[in-house]
């Protein structure tokens, strides 16, 4: 690879589902995975939706890497844009680990065996925070040395405000806020979310977000 220390390239891609297919509504959003290069490793967090190893192939092509290099890859929980693509990634890199949080390894189809995270654990120098709510083993990753936390679905951002996953896609939503008071709690210097672009001040974003859910 050309890069040395860590850095992160983002893998943005567009979906679509027709009316019908995840409700009544035609839907369109964004869905982003993302290479975390580390002294030691390439991570790649979530496969993104089926169809999308183009899409990280190119990522993979500007880091100046290719699929052998991934080490890891971590599913930030089981549902169908992040873990679409998880059988054509696999196929191209037989050597990587392949990590999810444990309540949700069940659900997400393999051909290679998971391996199961719990809170705190580590891929890497990777932390593991386990933020259930939005599904039950629904997992975000924290660099602590580069203040850098993905949050996966536990919540993203729409016209540079954070929003709450739709309610309609999380199994649990007081467990959702009690880990999204958690993630505060980080105090992170980014904030990387699956839905939509990063903003510049994610943890005031972050608090404003729960502040108002509390009427305070
Ligand atoms: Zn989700």
């Amino acid at each position: 690879m050309e890069h040395a220390g860590t850095f992160v390239e983002p893998v943005i891609q567009q979906v679509h589902m027709p009316a019908g297919m995840a409700g009544p509504v035609e839907l369109s959003f964004d869905v982003r995975c993302f290479l975390v290069g580390l002294p030691d490793g390439l991570v790649l967090i979530d496969a993104g939706p089926a169809g999308s190893a183009g899409e990280i192939g190119a990522a993979l092509e500007r880091i100046g890497a290719h699929w052998s290099d991934v080490t890891d890859v971590v599913l930030t929980h089981s549902h169908p844009d992040h873990v679409g693509g998880l059988g054509e990634v696999t196929a191209r890199m037989p050597g990587a680990r392949i990590w999810a949080g444990a309540a949700d390894c069940p659900q997400i189809p393999s051909a290679v065996p998971l391996q199961p995270l719990s809170d705190d654990d580590r891929v890497r120098e990777l932390r593991i925070i386990s933020t259930p709510g939005h599904t039950k083993g629904h997992i975000s990753v924290l660099h602590e040395g580069e203040g850098l936390l993905f949050v996966g679905d536990a919540v993203g951002t729409m016209s540079g405000s954070l929003v709450r996953a739709a309610a309609q896609f999380t199994a649990d939503a007081a467990e959702a806020e009690r880990s999204l008071r958690r993630l505060s709690e980080l105090a992170p210097a980014r904030m990387l979310f699956s839905h939509g672009p990063e903003v510049a001040d994610p943890v005031a974003e972050l608090r404003r977000l729960l502040d108002g859910a509390d009427g305070n």
